[in-house]
């Protein structure tokens, strides 16, 4: 089906064509390292031969310690660890699943970790050391504890993003698209993942059976120009989210972390626009809407990774949050919340009134 054959019923506005997909940039680490106990396991050595037939500089590791990932500094550090994927086993804490209000009832990992550069990035507060993304070899065993979790008589859904972007990894490692196979066997399930890359090819032909919800996540120009090293272009991830749409995949539109920025209404407006243009085709879509926010401990690793960042996280300027267990988070102010809430649900009733909004925080 062409572009122009399109049938549209989410914008009640002149469309425009949907742009045309171009190849997606895709990352290759400079080293990967795999543990004995990831070796172990069949998806292991899946991955093990995916990674010789890309050609990558693999090191068998002797112990399954990850170690030697500092350089002489932190700057060496970051810059050492974004350019290394460890392949590792999940430790067993990770069979045992937490909730994940309100993006999904529950949260599992395929991976830790994600080898793009954003300056908000939301893993500073709940990595500890070097960035080094691991990937987990174990991944079956992980999908196999899955079910035990299904509640009766209702889709229970299941985030896998987390901790990594997992359309960063999928042409490396496969993993989402096992994952995807798995939820496609389940009636009562339901997947989401969400990324801020655009290689979806691999995904397009999969038995999904509309278990699976696609993602992309986007911001104003601006904001993705300063603050999102690494990931593609804003135009890119539409183009896949469209792709994955004509595929017959529930998808959806994350905007995060929304910032008032100078002129936000007009970029903000930009953005619609675009996501008007990719999504002209009947889907069914969903939006989450997220504004930054910043905890103590985020900041102080992100200040330390992006020294030279020009994004606020400026304490006197913010309201406090505070979550059940005392930790505090700094969010906008409750008139800047209000303005901001107000304007993007106005703008996605007015320019796809099929789409639901799942939440605003
Ligand atoms: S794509 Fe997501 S996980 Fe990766 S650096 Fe950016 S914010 Fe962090």
């Amino acid at each position: 089906m062409t572009t122009l054959e399109l049938p549209m019923y989410q914008t009640q506005h002149r469309p425009l064509p949907a742009p045309t997909p171009s190849k997606p940039k895709l990352w290759h680490p400079k080293r990967v390292l795999f543990t004995p106990d990831a070796l172990e396991q069949p998806f292991g050595q899946r991955l093990l031969e995916r990674m010789q037939a890309l050609g990558l500089d693999i090191t068998l590791l002797k112990s399954n310690r990850l170690s030697g990932l500092r350089g002489k500094d932190e700057r060496e550090t970051y810059r050492l660890a974004k350019q290394t994927l460890a392949v590792v086993n999940a430790p067993p804490s990770m069979l045992q699943l937490q909730p994940i209000p309100p993006s999904a009832d529950w949260q599992f990992h395929l991976a830790k970790g994600c080898p793009a550069h954003c300056q908000y990035c939301y893993l500073a507060g709940s990595l500890s050391g070097p960035p080094v993304t691991r990937v987990y070899a174990n991944l079956p065993e992980i999908l196999s504890s899955l079910a035990a979790y299904e509640q009766p008589g209702r889709v229970t859904t299941f985030e896998v993003s987390c901790y990594t972007d997992p359309l960063a990894l999928e042409h490396l490692t496969g993993s989402l698209s096992e994952c995807v196979r798995y939820f496609g066997t389940r009636e009562g399930a339901q997947l989401r993942w969400v990324s801020k890359f655009a290689a979806v090819a691999p995904l397009l032909e999969l038995p999904h059976n509309g278990h699976t919800r696609a993602r992309v996540s986007v911001n104003a120009e601006p904001v993705s120009a300063r603050l999102e090293g690494g990931t593609a272009p804003v135009s890119a991830r539409l183009s896949g989210l469209r792709q994955l749409a004509a595929a017959g995949y529930p998808v959806g539109v994350v905007i995060a972390p929304i910032m008032p920025i100078e002129d936000w209404q007009a970029h903000y407006t930009a953005l619609f626009g675009q996501l008007e243009q990719s999504l002209n085709l009947p889907c069914d879509l969903t939006f989450e809407l997220i504004s930054h926010r910043f905890t103590p401990g985020s900041k102080e690793v992100l200040n330390s990774w992006y020294p030279n960042s020009s994004l606020e996280m400026d304490e006197a300027g913010r309201a406090v949050k505070r979550n059940k267990f005392g930790g505090l988070k700094y969010v906008y102010s409750k008139d800047v919340m209000g303005e901001l809430r107000a304007f993007f649900e106005t703008e996605i009733a007015v320019r796809f009134p099929q789409a639901r909004v799942l939440y605003w925080t």
